[in-house]
């Protein structure tokens, strides 16, 4: 089996947020749900600089019955997002369908779901369909706390061709009763980190915490154990939004959370 020699000194995200001092932000709606929606959460995250938009358009609802996401309409929102705001942007992406919609579309960068990197079959479709294209990639922690799964995700892309990586650490499920919605168990991504020097962290405090309360400690947690960034959901109206309404942030609450947080230590 040969290893992952994840050694890239600089990467799309690093230098997505060079010489700011400040952790990358990556912010955006759940899920897209309106055009509208999609440009005023955008236009308003703009002029807060955060460096990424993200927006979910396929969602991998855990029970069917609820919002499935917008679908591949959503690229075209997207693409305004990208052409008249200038911002990058980003989508989940589960199947080898999901990769070509958003490569013809230009999406900047593509992450894998929990709920996909669970499956190496998914993920390996996905690391296929992404051979000698070199787009970067953020993957996701698996549902479950299994390290060499969340590993193993990250080595299909590195041997699709994908140099630019990162992993983002959004908690694990677990049956025991917990304040967090995903339990942040912090040992396991720090030891994807001591293993993988130059991989970038994010943490994702939305899904870990599951309420908007959370958000802030959860950040602040990953930025003294030296994360590069976080992912944070915003939503114009978040008890009015089509997923995850109670973990979702508005624009004036994310730009005081991130005026709020310190960084405090530069490595692990
Ligand atoms: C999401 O980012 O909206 C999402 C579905 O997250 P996760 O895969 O972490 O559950
Ligand atoms: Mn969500």
């Amino acid at each position: 089996m040969q290893l992952m020699k994840f050694n890239p000194t600089k990467s799309f995200f690093t230098e997505l947020q060079a010489g700011q001092g400040h952790p990358l932000v990556i912010a955006g709606p759940c899920s897209a749900e309106t055009e509208e929606q999609v440009m005023q959460t955008a236009a308003a995250l703009k002029q807060q600089n955060v460096h990424l938009f993200r927006a979910g358009i396929w969602k991998p609802r855990t029970r069917p019955g609820s919002f499935e996401g917008v679908g591949s309409k959503g690229l075209a929102w997207l693409n305004r997002v990208k052409r008249e705001l200038g911002m990058r942007v980003a989508i989940e992406v589960a199947t080898a369908r999901h990769v070509e919609e958003a490569l013809k579309q230009e999406i900047d960068v593509l992450w894998i779901g929990a709920r996909t990197t669970v499956n190496p079959f998914a993920v390996q479709e996905i690391a296929d369909a992404l051979q000698g294209v070199n787009v970067p990639v953020m993957v996701k922690n698996p549902v479950n706390p299994d390290l060499a799964l969340w590993i193993g995700a990250i080595e299909r892309m590195y041997h699709a061709g994908v140099t630019d990586l990162a992993a983002i650490h959004r908690g694990f499920s677990s049956y025991q009763k917990s304040k967090y919605r995903n339990v942040p168990v912090w040992q396991i991504p720090i030891e994807l980190k001591a293993r993988y020097q130059s991989l970038p962290m994010i943490v994702d405090p939305s899904h870990i915490g599951g309420k908007r309360d959370l958000i802030f400690p959860v950040s602040q947690k990953a930025l003294d154990l030296g994360y590069d960034g976080m992912m944070i959901e915003t939503h114009l109206t978040p008890d009015k939004a089509l997923s995850d309404a109670e973990q979702q942030v508005t624009p004036d609450a994310l730009k005081a959370i991130l005026a709020k947080l310190q960084v405090r230590k530069t490595n692990y």
